[in-house]
């Protein structure tokens, strides 16, 4: 079988204004050519599913978006603005794209509310208390409210993962990644995290959301963007991703983990 041409990357008809815009990117790690011409709009309130195989460069991806790593050609803005790449700007425009890892990376030596308050309070310039406040809440949003006072070793992974969401929530982000955020989970606290992922989905945040679970995609997607060999290959709804997906490395990957 060969794969037919790969469709340019459109919007798939979301009525947001663009918000995160990547323009034909190039980026290479030595000989690997990782992001190959990636053109990807993603719309304002719209909900972004990627997949692809393990290496097709989806981590990169994130990281690229939000300049953790360089790229060598092409265009990112975030809002309109280009993704400037050091200095007081990149801080700012850095601290509107919220990133939640596979790792919870949450600060050991602080408490949950701590945690949760740090980034507003140092980056921000919020009033301590008011931080506190708006941490309360994001945590009562994320159901770890009375584990507050804790440390993150205190908390299951899942719990964990939550106060990491919520940690990104209180920096207001206008546009909110997620790099396979439940796969370094036990398998019973998949979906407490992806519960919440799905509130905030249906809230309006914009996402871009890297995952394998098909139950998360088919949920709460607008739009499921398939990624191979650094490059992106096909981009539908989800009822079309998964019922009919087009090319020959699509249906291989969903023979695979369906
Ligand atoms: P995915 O998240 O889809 O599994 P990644 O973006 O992590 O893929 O990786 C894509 C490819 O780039 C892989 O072949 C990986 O080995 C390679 N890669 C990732 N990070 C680096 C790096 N810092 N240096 C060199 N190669 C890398
Ligand atoms: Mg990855």
């Amino acid at each position: 079988m060969t794969d037919p041409t790969p469709a340019p990357e459109e919007s798939a008809g979301h009525s947001g204004v663009p918000l995160v815009v990547l323009e034909g990117v190039n980026k290479h790690f030595g000989d690997l050519h990782v992001l190959q011409d990636i053109n990807l709009t993603v719309h304002e309130g719209e909900v972004l599913v990627v997949i692809g195989p393990s290496g097709s460069g989806k981590s990169t991806l994130c990281r690229t978006i939000n300049r953790l790593e360089t790229y060598e050609s092409g265009r990112i803005s975030i809002g309109g603005e280009d993704l400037p790449e050091e200095g007081k700007a990149l801080a700012r425009l850095r601290a509107d794209v919220g990133m939640v890892f596979q790792s919870f990376n949450l600060f050991a030596h602080k408490t949950i509310l701590e945690n949760v308050t740090l980034g507003p309070v140092k980056v921000r310039g919020v009033k301590a208390d008011q931080a506190k406040k708006r941490a309360m809440e994001l945590l009562e949003r994320v159901g770890v409210a009375h584990q507050s006072a804790k440390y993150p070793a205190q908390l299951s992974g899942g719990q964990q993962q939550r106060v990491a969401i919520a940690r990104s929530l209180a920096m207001e982000p206008r546009v909110m990644l997620f790099d396979e955020p439940t796969s370094a989970l036990d398998p019973e606290m998949i979906n407490e995290v992806l519960d919440v992922m799905v509130q905030l989905a249906k809230s309006g945040m914009t996402m871009i959301v890297v995952t394998h679970e098909m139950g998360f995609a088919r949920k709460a997607a607008d739009r499921v963007v398939f990624m191979a060999d650094g490059a992106i290959v096909e981009s539908n709804t989800p009822e079309e991703f998964f019922t009919n997906p087009q090319s020959a490395r699509a249906k291989d990957f969903l023979g695979k983990i369906l």
